[in-house]
């Protein structure tokens, strides 16, 4: 509905006015409506918020041969990454991660998280073994500070050029890899295995801020071509498509797999049956096979491998979806079909999957996420299982194709990536309320704890308490609903597609975010960025006074809106009699040095019933004070 400026509103501004000197008009005098500071567009970021003709951005393309040893827990790899340098800068060094040594003895992340907490390793001693780093057989010099090396070039790389080099390591897999890799008996979870290129970008060159455990990953897109060298009577699942299946599955599984690219149904590829006889399932049960991998316009590479999987199929156009599970992981017979409704409606919603397999794999990691790959624990109802699952797929667009920088802005992929989740359970359980448990979720975790902005780093949250889940997901879930009703249902979606468009396997930053949603919608939003994402302010609008009159026939309703919390909202004030509805929204700029603004609405009766800015999607803190009943 179109904004009102209404008399009351514009008799404070004028007040307002009144008050201002020439000296101080430079900036808002009502510090709510403070805007943060942003850098300045230029051609690589443009001032729409899309990226420009001079952005850049480099890759990594990466070989690798790798091989698990159950007896010894340990992963041997050889890699060869051939890195671009798109950049406008000659290179002297370049900069790689080394995730694996979090958890080597007296690692910086064992110092910030304690080790027996999720984001560590259980006193684990481990950590990467480099035996070889090295270019056209020549060794490179090269520094490993914690979980970085910097390698010597032993040219400098000028832009445009390419420089291959080739890695050889090792390391002992960890039971409890930080939550996010490990392994389980006979099952091992596979993340942050290979020395992977730091991100060099126009915004901070190269970036070098630790892996502790607790922040996520900022990473360059490339190609993959992996093998995978494990015991025969080993399952593997993996980023990419299956290169060699003759080589590595029976006739039987391949035929199942044909037919499940159909998409009609779930396949069985591995019954649990079966599992008690390798040899039922295996094309070997001796020796070792390879499993060869390839993936496209990634940023990363995950895999598993166990000899006890169950394995059910499905697809999604053209996609192969898999899930592999131990049997008694019952609640994940219906992990396949869950994960088919996650790729389609993120699609539907956002972009098209553009990937050739998903595939979710169960075993002792809570929940997390790769490029096509993501990683669930066993969970033991359907909606645990979906909300894990289903929040992990989501991800595959926030951020494994938009690749914002998880290390600084959680938000830009927990909390968009919560949002969406929103939406995709109310689709798959129409009876849930997954808006309103968020927004009762943060009212109520906000008043329990001291909140940290959105915007702190995800290393800076407090690693015991809520933190990172206020900050990084629930808020920022509850942010973006509020964005999408001030902006509009169809406007918000609209712009979020495009942001997803824009950005896919680019690095977008917050202030990318702002103008395309600032442009998108038509407003200027400095005020909401900076109160929702800086601040631990709150919105909590109530009804303070209602006045009616009637003449001929026709009902006019006064309300006067309090903006208790000192983060502003337009105030959308609905006033009900009988059947008859009127919505009026007061914009915030009505609120421009002052707490209250006055609404008047129409009505053909007495109204019965008045509201402010009700329902969960809003945001209010405070709902209690939001309805108003004659
Ligand atoms: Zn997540």
């Amino acid at each position: 509905m179109p904004l009102r400026l209404l008399p009351a509103a514009l008799l404070a501004f004028a007040t307002l006015l009144g008050a201002w000197s020439p000296a101080r008009a430079q900036g808002p005098i009502d510090e709510r409506f403070a805007e943060p500071d942003l850098p300045t567009p230029d051609l690589a970021r443009l001032a729409s918020g899309q990226p420009g003709p001079a952005y850049w951005q480099q890759r990594a393309d990466y070989a690798i041969r790798v091989t698990l040893d159950p007896a010894t827990h340990t992963v041997t790899g050889s890699e060869t990454i051939t890195y671009a340098n798109n950049s406008p800068d000659t290179l002297a060094f370049l900069w790689l991660q080394l995730d694996q040594n979090l958890f080597a003895p007296g690692s910086a992340g064992a110092q910030v998280f304690p080790p027996e907490g999720r984001f560590g390793g259980g006193g684990f001693e481990g950590g990467y073994d480099i035996r070889r780093v090295a270019s056209g057989g020549a060794a490179l010099d090269h520094t490993i500070r914690d979980t970085e090396m910097r390698i010597e070039l032993p040219a400098p790389l000028p832009p445009g050029a390419t420089f291959s080099f080739e890695i050889d390591w090792s390391f002992a897999v960890p039971e409890n890899g930080a939550d996010r890799m490990g392994r389980d008996g006979d099952l091992y979870l596979l993340a942050q295995w290979y020395p992977r290129m730091a991100v060099y970008d126009d915004v901070s060159g190269w970036n070098t801020m630790p892996y502790l455990g607790q922040g996520e990953f900022y990473l360059e897109y490339g190609d993959f071509d992996v093998a995978i060298t494990v015991p025969a009577t080993h399952l593997v699942g993996a980023t990419g498509a299956l290169e060699n299946p003759a080589e590595v599955l029976t006739a039987a599984q391949r035929s199942a797999l044909d037919r499940a690219r159909g998409g009609a149904e779930v396949v069985p590829v591995v019954a649990a049956a079966e599992l008690s006889d390798p040899a039922s399932f295996r094309p070997a049960t001796t020796g070792t096979l390879t499993w060869r991998f390839r993936a496209e316009n990634v940023r990363d590479f995950v895999w598993a491998a166990g000899p006890r999987l169950v394995w059910d199929a499905t697809a999604w156009e053209g996609t192969l979806i898999h899930a592999l599970y131990r049997p008694e992981a019952t609640q994940w017979r219906e992990a396949a079909a869950m994960t088919r409704h996650s790729i389609e409606f993120y699609s539907d919603y956002l972009i098209p999957y553009p990937y050739p397999a998903a595939t979710a794999i169960e075993g002792p990691v809570f929940g997390m996420e790769y490029p096509m790959v993501v990683f669930v624990a066993p969970e033991t109802t359907p909606e645990g299982l979906f909300d894990v699952l289903d929040h992990e797929w989501g991800h595959m667009w926030f951020p494994m194709i938009v690749g914002s920088d998880e290390r600084r802005y959680a938000w830009m992929d927990e909390g968009f990536n919560t949002f969406i989740n929103l939406l995709s359970k109310k689709a798959y359980f129409p009876e849930s309320e997954p808006v309103l448990e968020n927004t009762a979720q943060y009212a109520s975790l906000i008043r329990a704890y001291s909140e940290q902005p959105i915007a702190s780093f995800p290393d800076e949250f407090d690693p015991g308490g809520p933190g990172l889940g206020v900050g990084g997901y629930i808020k920022p879930g509850v942010m973006m609903t509020a964005l999408r009703e001030i902006g509009g249902h169809e406007l918000f979606d609209e712009t979020l597609v495009q942001y997803t468009r824009a950005w896919a396997y680019k690095h977008p930053m917050p202030a990318d975010f702002f103008r395309m949603m600032e442009d998108g919608l038509g407003m200027e939003l400095g005020w909401f960025w900076h109160n929702w994402i800086w601040t631990t302010q709150t919105s909590d609008l109530a009804i303070l006074g209602v006045d009616q009159t009637q003449s001929e026939g026709t009902w006019t309703v006064t309300v006067t809106i309090d903006q208790r919390g000192r983060l502003l909202m337009p105030a959308a004030v609905t006033a009900t009699a009988g059947t008859a509805t009127n919505t009026v929204t007061i914009p915030v700029q009505a609120f421009y040095g002052t707490d209250r603004a006055t609404a008047t609405l129409n009505l053909p009766a007495k109204a019965e019933e008045i509201t402010v800015n009700a329902g969960p999607e809003w945001g209010d803190i405070n709902p209690q004070n939001n309805t108003w009943t004659d």
